[in-house]
C-alpha cells in the first residue's frame, strides 16, 4: 500500500533539506519523481542520487514564485511521464526577525514563497489531476502554524504562512474530494536540515529541552510521513494536518 510504482510525482524545494530525502524516499517506493528546485545543477545531482539507487527521475528549474516556471514544471512532467499523481509542496523560506523589525517587504518575500508558491504548484498540478480523477497533495507546514500551545518569537510572518497552509489544505481538501483529490499538511517541528542549522544553539539547546524524544527529528522520518499520505495507505485521510516533532506539542 505504501508502494507509489507508476505513480508520478513533484517536489518543490526538493535540491537539499527534506525535499531531497522526500525525492530520494518517493523514488525509493517506485514514484517517477520531478526534483525541482532554484538551481537546475543542484537538482541534478538528487536526479543522480536517485538513478544511482535504481530509480528514476527528471530534474526541473522551478522557482515556486514565478507562475510561468511553475507552469513550465508542469508541462515538463506531464511531457516526460504522462501525468501527476502526487505533489509535494515543501520549498520554503525563513528569516528570523522581531515583530516590531518587520516591514512589507519581509512579509511579501515570505508569504510569496511559503503560501503563494504552494497555491500557484497546487493550481497547476490540479488541472492536470481533475483530468484523471485523482491526486494526492501534500502541503509542508509546521509547529509554528498557531492554535498547538507553542509560540515562536522572532518568525511572526514565517508562521502566518504556515498557519495558512492548514486553513488553505483544509479548504483545498473540501473542494478537490469529488475530483478524488486528497490534500493534506504535515507540521513538524524541529527537523536537521540546513533551514533549522541557521537558528542560534543556544535556542536549539532549549528547543531539545522541550522534545520528549530529546533529538532533533531527520529529514527522513518527515518523508515516510510524506510517504504515507501520498500512497494508498492513506486513502481516508483528507483535510487532516499530521504533526510530526518528537512528543513536543504533548508537554
Ligand atoms: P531547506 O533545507 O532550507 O530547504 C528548502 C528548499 O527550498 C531549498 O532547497 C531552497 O532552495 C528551496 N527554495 C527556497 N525558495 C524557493 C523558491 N522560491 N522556489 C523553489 N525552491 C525554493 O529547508 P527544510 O528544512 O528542508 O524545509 C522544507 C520545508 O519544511 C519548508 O517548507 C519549511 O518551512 C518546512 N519546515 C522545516 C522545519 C525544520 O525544522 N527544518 C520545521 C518545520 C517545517 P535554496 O537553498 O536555493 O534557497
Amino acid at each position: 500500500m505504501f508502494e507509489l510504482k507508476d505513480k508520478v510525482a513533484i517536489i518543490t524545494g526538493a535540491r537539499r533539506g527534506m525535499g531531497r530525502t522526500h525525492a530520494l524516499i518517493l523514488a525509493k517506493a517506485g514514484a517517477k519523481v520531478v526534483v525541482s528546485d532554484i538551481s537546475l545543477e543542484e537538482c541534478q545531482k538528487v536526479v543522480e542520487e536517485i538513478k544511482a539507487q535504481g530509480g528514476n527521475a527528471i530534474a526541473v528549474k522551478c522557482d515556486v514564485t514565478k507562475r510561468e516556471e511553475v507552469d513550465e514544471m508542469v508541462k515538463k512532467a506531464v511531457k516526460e511521464f504522462g501525468k501527476i499523481d502526487v505533489l509535494v509542496n515543501n520549498a520554503g523560506i525563513l528569516q528570523f526577525k522581531p515583530f516590531m523589525e518587520l516591514t512589507e517587504e519581509d512579509w511579501n518575500k515570505i508569504l510569496n514563497v511559503n503560501l503563494l508558491g504552494y497555491f500557484r504548484c497546487a493550481q497547476a498540478a490540479v488541472k492536470e489531476m481533475i483530468k484523471q480523477k485523482s491526486g494526492t497533495i501534500v502541503n509542508i507546514a509546521s509547529i509554528g502554524m498557531g492554535q498547538t500551545g507553542v509560540g515562536f518569537p522572532a518568525i511572526s510572518h514565517y508562521c502566518a504562512s504556515k498557519g495558512a497552509i492548514v486553513a488553505m489544505t483544509e479548504a483545498m481538501a473540501l473542494e478537490l474530494a469529488p475530483f478524488n483529490i486528497r490534500v493534506n499538511a504535515i507540521a513538524p517541528g524541529a527537523i536537521d536540515t540546513p533551514m533549522s542549522q541557521g537558528g542560534d544553539p543556544k535556542t536549539m539547546e532549549a528547543t531539545l529541552a522541550r522534545i520528549p524524544l530529546h533529538r532533533i527529528g531527520k529529514p527522513e522520518e518527515v518523508s515516510n510521513l510524506v510517504l504515507f499520505l501520498a500512497s494508498d495507505a492513506s486513502s481516508y485521510i483528507t483535510g487532516s494536518t499530521v504533526i510530526i516533532d518528537g512528543g513536543w506539542l504533548a508537554t
